[in-house]
């Protein structure tokens, strides 16, 4: 049999079945056999009914002692009967199975395995599966494969295409490096897909599934190395020589600058004086201090006669870099020579803007996306900066590839790693991708390549990061400002708002200002969640008069929004009621209070974005998360906000609550997806892997040397799989 074959070539699998395995993304018999389980169940040997105890799924074996009895109560059938053994008697019931009568007979001799739950009298097994003792014997002692579904595909349906499968298929070529299965003591493949589905014992099992982990991280890395052996080191065509603006800036700021701070400036200001253009990664958590760093490399670009740009996710968030950079360098007497452009100032502004870029009237320029367009020219751009680049999608990217002056260089800028979303490494190859496809790669071959920086709050661990993007440099910022208190936290239900109304009158009483976030922009039918406008209404009805409550959401114009949040970072406005559109980096440090309406609506990334609008300053902030669903008041993600600040452990705490491809959003990318492996608790095998394809790059960078040529083959394959799903 083909592996390409369809799966409708095997037994019992029709269009129908066909159909329902494509939507688990199962087509081909290769696709069947990759299709790993999600876990196993143990088929434990029948034990004596005296020994059970509620809770556990057991086999008991016995006689039926009771004729079957069928009750009706209300939508269900109940059919219950007794099974004995020498150790006891057992209650058995099923639910809307009432043909059992005709199966189950008094006297007759079965094995029952289920879960056994406890009522008030006595010990019951719910809805337990039958066995002949013969048909049970077979099974005994194994474990059996559980399979990701879909409605109308059952487990058994899966197994058993599975096992045919295995059964048909000729024996596959394994395509791991000998030398590399040897050193790493990896199970041969054809070995380790048969237990992979059908264990014989849990340390095959752990066998097999570590040399599937191996090889999925293994053929990852290789192809995300390949693409990037493609890419030349790029000179440093704007070297820096002097970096006394910066210096001054430093000592002209409010505050000191941390430790981490320090450093990652000096690691920064190395790249731009070195030979090599900067392709860096800042990774600190909400409220670390990534700004200031972006306003140093910019001031040393421009005193040493360069330009550069510093991007922003959203409208907000540009104006508010824009403002905070004209205060910074005012006082170095460089407030003149930085441009803002967004998308909603008017055409006249704009061209005002570009003509002061063209011109090198301007050094700097803060904005959106729409600095990224076709009209915008710089005369000298050394440095691109995207702060939480990961609200950029991968269109913009793309795009961002494509006009700017050489596209080969800036789809480094897709090359950052900041993931929620999407990420990097691929990206970059994505972006490249693209601009072969539009030949546009060459088209400016010999263009100025300007330095990357990109910022993020997102924790990727490093470890991972670097063995994923490989030639990206990192720096982490681990330490807060000296001046914070950690945010306190509540979690609390409907009935708290008389409370936290208080609670932020005093606030505001004592000089501070609160958020309020919703999720909804207007009343909706459909849901029944807190909203923007009816509820600063609302508020306005119960706070005093001279709180000023003022809403903003992104389906207001852009001036009307900007005038909110410059009015709200001036200290004019107490309360804002606002949707996520502040989720992401905007800094007023006078707030204190979060308050989250239908937090459970949240995700953990955007729960920790949020609450990072507070905490900004020295005085003590809290933040509290009401929970608008009553039926799931121990909601886990807003235990997990309760219980900790840290991004890091928010994170890996999400990574364990929705599986490794969706932490922080990574499922929508695709990108780390993997089938088997699981990038946090398989961390010590992708070290592993990453490590064996060094060495065998090293060796034959290109992989043309025979003994490679099937890995070679296969890994071209998986990249160009990958591709395809993030459909791109
Ligand atoms: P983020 O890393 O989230 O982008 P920002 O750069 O916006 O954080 O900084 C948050 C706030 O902390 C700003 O008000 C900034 O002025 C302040 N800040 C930055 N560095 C320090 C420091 N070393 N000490 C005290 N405050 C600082
Ligand atoms: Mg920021």
């Amino acid at each position: 049999m083909e592996r390409n074959a369809k799966v409708t070539s095997l037994k019992g699998v029709g269009e129908k079945t066909a159909k329902l395995f494509e939507r688990v993304g199962v087509v081909t018999l290769d696709d069947l056999v990759r299709y790993y389980p999600r876990d196993y169940e143990r088929f434990d040997p029948p034990v004596p009914i005296g020994t059970i105890t509620a809770g556990g799924v057991y086999a008991v074996e016995g006689v039926i002692v009771k004729s079957v009895d069928v009750k009706q109560m209300k939508h269900l059938r109940i059919v219950t009967t007794m099974i004995r053994d020498d150790s006891g008697i057992l209650r058995v019931t099923w639910f809307n199975m009432p043909f059992l009568r005709n199966t189950i007979k008094k006297g007759m001799r079965i094995i029952l395995r289920g879960r056994v739950q406890c009522n008030q009298y006595e010990m019951c097994m719910e809805q337990p599966t039958m066995y002949t003792p013969a048909a049970y014997d077979a099974i005994a002692g194994s474990m059996q494969p559980i399979y990701g579904l879909t409605a109308g595909l059952t487990n058994r349906v899966v197994q058993q295409s599975v096992k045919q499968v295995l059964e048909k298929l000729d024996t596959r070529k394994d395509c791991l490096p000998a030398a590399v299965r040897k050193e790493h003591e990896l199970a041969e493949l054809n070995f380790a897909l048969e237990t992979i589905h059908f264990p014989t014992s849990e340390e095959n099992l752990l066998f097999a599934r570590k040399r599937l982990v191996f090889e999925e991280f293994f053929y990852f890395i290789t192809g995300i190395r390949l693409m990037k052996e493609k890419q030349e080191i790029l000179e440093n065509v704007f070297p820096v020589r002097t970096h006394a603006l910066a210096d001054r800036l430093i000592a002209g700021l409010p505050y000191e600058l941390t430790g981490d701070q320090k450093r990652v400036w000096e690691e920064i200001l190395s790249d731009l004086q070195g030979d090599g253009v900067m392709n860096r990664l800042i990774q600190g958590d909400v409220g670390s201090g990534k700004t200031v760093l972006a306003v140093l490399a910019m001031v040393t670009a421009a005193e040493n006669g360069y330009q550069s740009a510093l991007m922003a996710p959203t409208e907000v968030l540009a104006r508010q870099h824009y403002q905070s950079l004209v205060e910074m360098l005012e006082t170095l007497g460089l407030d003149e020579r930085i441009v803002l452009l967004t998308g909603s100032m008017t055409a006249k502004e704009k061209r005002e803007a570009y003509r002061r870029l063209r011109e090198h009237e301007a050094d700097m320029a803060v904005g959106t996306h729409a600095l990224i367009q076709d009209k915008v020219e710089f005369a000298a751009l050394s440095l691109v900066i995207t702060d939480e680049q990961h609200r950029f999608g991968v269109k913009q990217r793309a795009q961002l590839a494509g006009t700017s002056e050489n596209g080969a260089a800036l789809s480094g800028v897709n090359d950052e790693g900041t993931v929620p979303g999407e990420a990097v490494a691929v990206n970059n190859g994505v972006a490249r991708d693209e601009t072969a496809k539009t030949g546009g790669s060459d088209a400016g071959a010999n263009r100025p390549v300007p330095h990357i920086l990109v910022m993020s709050a997102t924790p990727i661990p490093r470890t991972m990061a670097i063995i994923l993007y490989g030639d990206l440099d990192i720096s982490v910022i681990h330490q807060m400002p000296k001046n914070r208190l950690p945010i306190k936290n509540c979690v609390v239900g409907d009935n708290y708002h008389p409370k936290a109304y208080k609670f932020i009158e005093k606030e505001i009483r004592s000089g501070h200002q609160a958020y309020i976030i919703c999720p909804m922009v207007e009343e909706s039918e459909m849901v029944d969640a807190e909203n923007v406008t009816d509820y600063s209404q609302k508020l306005r009805g119960i706070f005093p008069g001279d709180i000023v409550i003022e809403s903003l959401h992104g389906k207001m114009k852009s001036d009307e929004k900007n005038r909110i949040m410059e009015r709200f970072a001036a200290g004019e406005i107490h309360i804002l009621v606002s949707t996520t559109v502040v989720e992401v980096g905007v800094n007023v440090p006078n707030a204190t209070v979060m308050m989250v309406e239908n937090a459970e609506r949240f995700g953990l990334a955007q729960l920790h974005q949020l609450r990072g609008r507070v905490g900004r300053g020295s005085a003590q902030s809290y933040c509290i998360f009401i929970n608008g669903n009553e039926a799931d008041a121990k909601n886990k993600r807003l235990e997990i906000m309760n219980q900790s600040n840290d991004g890091f452990f928010i994170a890996s705490e999400d990574l364990r609550l929705r599986g490794p491809g969706d932490m922080f959003g990574l499922r929508q990318s695709g990108l780390l997806e993997f089938a088997i492996g699981d990038i946090f608790n398989d961390a010590d095998v992708l070290k592993m892997a990453s490590e064996a394809v060094n060495e065998v790059l090293a060796d034959d960078p290109e992989l043309i040397k025979e003994e490679n040529r099937e890995y070679r083959r296969r890994t071209d394959e998986l990249m160009h799989r990958r591709m395809e799903r993030l459909s791109l």
